[in-house]
């Protein structure tokens, strides 16, 4: 069955290659957009068709909705694929394509605008029986009632942008004093990205885990969910490592918070893929938000289950029903993808883009990479700085986290920093791999300074393994340089 003869996939980088295999196994064909920026982007290359979308800004270009949509009618694409970021959790996006007799591959866009707003969600999910982080039911309306909020559930607490995404506009706030300042800064900062100066306050949970449910909807009622992926490493509120299964699941837990899941989709009408996500503390889990799009971290639920999660979204958006029962999946082995980013660890996880003057990246069992850079290719700072997301699958998760690390040490980039270093360094630590992972596991467990020492010690064997050397320096370097780290690993 051919779900759609054409589709448009509007996004950019990995993910819009990504989606553009799935469509090519199902013998659909694609059309790309691309800024100027991505004239020759391995993603316009792929695709059978390409069409110029505006120049480099994403306003101008991946966010301009009504280029988009004439693109897709002048090419005949039958159905639009928004990927994650961009234009994937934009209601006004899904609702044009519906006007237009356009497939939007995703949620109804009623459902999207519904889900879109943090508050609303939880205000939703409550009444559903699923357990949220405690705090004000609305959004903020004056100092003195947030003051009261804050004051019953205890300091710390956290300010969040009801419009939220990509961990903007989120201020911890220790005490009283602090307070009036951060829900000020938030409103500012929610403003100017979100459009939406709400905000309001939740209990700051003290090392919690990340813990998220992929599901999969169809419209016809039918919902399972994929299990769960632990997103705990992080930096700045974003995620750098994922795991799935989470080291830390029991039957029941995982019983109960699937079951919660599916209250979710069911609370919210849901159909195509999405994420519910859940912060675990001391036995107890909470919901936090759902993301109403297909995730970067996908990748670990395909590796454990065998779904083509991409393939799902596709057949349901087409009107299919799902052809599996919860019944049917099950969990094989485990999966871990590491974020390889341009950015560098020992600067505040700054952006680092440029050119990729060498590049050979791992391969063999159970690797998997999704990227959309080569050797040559230079990553712009105009949009984000991924240059892959390399996952290890095995049968355990000790054997992945070995797997891992194998990889890594065959992956070579050199022309930008990257958090490659920092992925060996978290697939090495003792608390890792014993699973004891939370979301300030970075800071806590001292990574950072780790690299920070082994940067003064060893500076040009931290400069080989962050990729930062020149072109023209030997391979060899990098591979002893990462065996000399490991010996040194091994003899503590
Ligand atoms: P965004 O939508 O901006 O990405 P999320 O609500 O998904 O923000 O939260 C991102 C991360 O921020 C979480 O994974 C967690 O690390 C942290 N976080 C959010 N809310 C809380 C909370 N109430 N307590 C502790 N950490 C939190």
């Amino acid at each position: 069955m051919k779900y759609f003869e054409k589709l448009l996939v509007a996004n950019r980088g990995e993910i819009a290659i990504r989606i553009m295999r799935a469509c090519r196994e199902l013998d659909i064909e694609t059309v790309a957009i691309y800024s100027t920026a991505d004239k020759s982007a391995l993603h316009v290359k792929y695709a059978d068709e390409a069409f110029q979308v505006g120049e480099a800004h994403p306003s101008k270009s991946y966010l301009n909705m009504e280029r988009i949509i004439d693109i897709a009618k002048k090419s005949g694409a039958e159905a639009v694929h928004p990927g994650y970021g961009f234009l994937a959790e934009n209601a006004a996006f899904a609702k044009l394509c519906l006007d237009e007799n356009i497939t939007f591959v995703g949620p109804r866009w009623k459902t999207i605008k519904a889900m879109g707003s943090k508050i609303g969600s939880k205000q939703m999910m409550k009444e559903n029986g699923v357990p949220v982080v405690p705090g004000t039911d609305g959004g903020i309306k004056d100092l003195e009632e947030a003051k009261k909020v804050a004051a019953d559930i205890g300091y710390p607490v956290i300010v969040k942008a009801s419009a939220g995404g990509g961990g903007i506009g989120m201020q911890i706030v220790a005490d009283e004093k602090a307070l009036e300042e951060a829900i000020a800064g938030s409103m500012r900062i929610a403003q100017s990205a979100f459009g939406d100066a709400t905000v309001f306050i939740e209990k700051y949970l003290v090392q919690p885990r990340h813990i998220e449910f992929q599901v999969l909807a169809d419209e016809h009622g039918n919902a399972v969910h994929l299990y769960e992926r632990e997103c705990s490493i992080q930096r700045r509120h974003q995620k750098l490592v994922e795991e799935a299964p989470s080291p830390i699941m029991t039957p029941e837990l995982r019983e109960r918070m699937a079951d919660s899941a599916l209250r979710v989709v069911k609370a919210s009408d849901y159909s195509n893929a999405g994420t519910v996500e859940f912060l675990y503390s001391n036995g107890n889990y909470y919901f936090m938000e759902m993301n109403t799009r297909l995730q970067v971290e996908h990748t670990i639920t395909e590796c454990i289950t065998g779904v083509d999660i991409v393939k799902q979204q596709l057949a349901i958006a087409a009107g299919e029903s799902l052809a599996f029962g919860q019944d049917d999946l099950s969990i094989r082995g485990h999966a871990i993808e590491c974020r390889i980013n341009a950015e560098d660890p020992l600067n505040n996880f700054a952006a680092d883009p440029g050119k990729i003057v060498r590049y050979r990246s791992p391969g063999g069992p159970g690797i998997r990479i999704d990227s959309g850079i080569h050797m040559g290719y230079t990553i712009s700072p105009v949009y984000d700085s991924m240059i892959s997301k390399l996952c290890a699958w095995d049968s355990t998760r000790k054997e992945a986290i070995m797997r891992m690390r194998r990889a890594i040490s065959e992956y070579i980039i050199l022309g930008v920093k990257t958090t490659l270093p920092l992925h060996f360094a978290i697939m090495n630590n003792q608390q890792y791999i014993e699973g004891n992972t939370h979301t300030h596991f970075l800071q806590e467990e001292h990574i950072l300074s780790t690299l920070e020492r082994y940067k003064r010690d060893e500076e040009t064997r931290m400069q080989t393994l962050a990729g930062t050397f020149d072109q023209g320096k030997k391979i060899a370097a990098i591979t002893a340089a990462v065996n000399t780290y490991l010996q040194q690993k091994k003899n503590g």
